[in-house]
């Protein structure tokens, strides 16, 4: 990690990323692995240490292929295959009101398997342990103060270490971005009014390497396979009943899982370290300005429940790096306007269609025993048999939509 050397002359990169999450650090790698020269400030030192008993974390990821194949071109999935990494095969997906259901099976779409799901501190740790071999200069734990972009350059303040110039500022840090807030960059927001409790637990009976979801009046919840007989749950909730159920005894919690999963995969019988988050559709009304880019949660949030949230934010990544290092080979400037659009372009329509779906899966399985009832009993079981549909929406949700930038590609051997 590089110190803090406080001198009068400004630190100088041709891209500076504040946000070192999953998000920021692959945009460093593959801008670094580019060859462009780059500084990582990021507020909280990740813990890269690893043993094989460390307990399972809250926040995990299912990753679809496309962000299997950039973590691969990112040299990172080593990494985290080392650490832990579980691929599921089938996903089934059910509603309470009706016996509608519908189940994707890996085998027969032709696919090895359909994403793993991998811890978020895995995720990162994997990615940072490349940063120092592409050259990455990271800082640790210093303040942004303030920014401003002057001379076809941005420049920002930062506590201890002055001022730092760069061609181009990439604001990677998160669904509160500091950097969207000081770059005077609006928000459009609608809050769900729901929250998501998530956690690793055993379960007696084990889960197939399936990923499996629960739709009910409240909101869904699923399972997300894990290691043997251990899933990550995500339970959704109305937001007024987040602190009960983080508040809930052991047993309460216990007897409340079975509740939600339908007793589907048999009793709780361990768990470990749960956390709830509020939920809140964000879209930042402008992902590039001259001299700046946002990615990942400081452009966009969505509903968890299709778990797409960061596989968008490497797509962002994957796509800004493709944009960069083509105008960086044409001899154009990094933080042109014209060349930031492209990238602006490019992921906008693709992230808005993902969260306008979220929306519509919310309004159709929020039970009103109407005619959404009536219609949900209609269309699961037809796109259940219609295995032309169910190709093409896993398609969709693996691999991304045409075209892809050349780090979501399946990497060559
Ligand atoms: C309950 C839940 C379940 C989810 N499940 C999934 C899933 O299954 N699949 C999926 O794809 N997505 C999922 N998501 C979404 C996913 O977690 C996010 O999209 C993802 O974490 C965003 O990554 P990021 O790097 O953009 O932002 P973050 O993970 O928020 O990282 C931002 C980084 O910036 C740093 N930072 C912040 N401010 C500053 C500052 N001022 N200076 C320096 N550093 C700063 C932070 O310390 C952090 O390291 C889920 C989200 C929730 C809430």
């Amino acid at each position: 990690m590089t110190q803090a050397t406080h001198s009068q002359d400004p630190l100088k990169f041709d891209v500076v990323i504040v946000g070192g999450g999953m998000v920021g650090a692959a945009t460093a790698l593959g801008l670094a692995q580019g060859g462009v020269k780059v500084g990582l400030l990021e507020r909280a030192e990740p813990d890269l240490s690893w043993s094989d008993s460390e307990p399972y974390q809250p926040r995990v990821s299912a990753l679809t292929r496309a962000s299997e194949n950039i973590l691969r071109n990112l040299k990172a999935w080593q990494g985290i295959e080392q650490r832990r990494a579980h691929a599921f095969v089938a996903m089934r997906i059910w509603e309470d009101a009706s016996d509608a259901e519908i189940n994707f099976d890996a085998a027969s779409l032709n696919e090895p398997n359909l994403g793993y799901v991998v811890e978020n501190q895995v995720i990162q740790a994997a990615l940072w342990e490349q940063l120092q071999t592409a050259g990455v200069q990271v800082f640790c734990g210093h303040n942004l103060q303030s920014l401003r972009f002057d001379n076809h350059q941005a420049w920002l303040s930062v506590e201890g270490l002055g001022d730092i110039q760069a061609s181009l500022l990439v604001g990677a840090d998160g669904a509160f971005s500091q950097v969207r807030t000081l770059a005077g960059i609006g928000l459009d927001q609608h809050d769900y009014a729901q929250c998501a409790l998530v956690g690793c637990v055993r379960t007696q009976a084990p889960h197939q390497d399936t990923c499996w979801q629960r739709y009910q009046a409240n909101g869904p919840f699923a399972y997300l396979a894990m290691d043997e007989n251990v899933s990550s749950i995500a339970w959704y909730l109305p937001v007024e009943k987040m602190q009960w159920a983080l508040d809930l005894s052991e047993e309460d919690y216990r007897a409340e899982l079975f509740k939600a999963s339908d007793g589907r995969l048999g009793d709780i019988t361990q768990t470990w370290q749960r956390a709830a988050f509020p939920l809140t559709r964000r879209h930042a009304q402008q992902y590039v300005k001259p001299n700046l880019a946002l990615v990942g949660d400081a452009a966009h949030t969505i509903h968890p429940q299709a778990g797409q949230g960061v596989n968008l934010g490497l797509l962002d990544a994957a796509t800004l790096v493709d944009v960069l290092l083509q105008a960086k080979q044409a001899g154009e400037y990094l933080g042109d306007h014209a060349v930031l659009r492209r990238y602006e372009r490019w992921r906008k329509g693709d992230n808005v269609i993902v969260q306008r779906a979220m929306e519509g899966f919310d309004w159709l399985f929020k039970s009103d025993h109407g005619i959404k009832d009536q219609l949900r009993q209609v269309l699961l079981p037809l796109a259940n048999v219609a295995k032309p549909l169910k190709n093409w929406l896993i398609q969709q949700a693996l691999y991304g939509r045409n075209p892809l930038p050349a780090l979501a590609k399946k990497p060559r051997r």
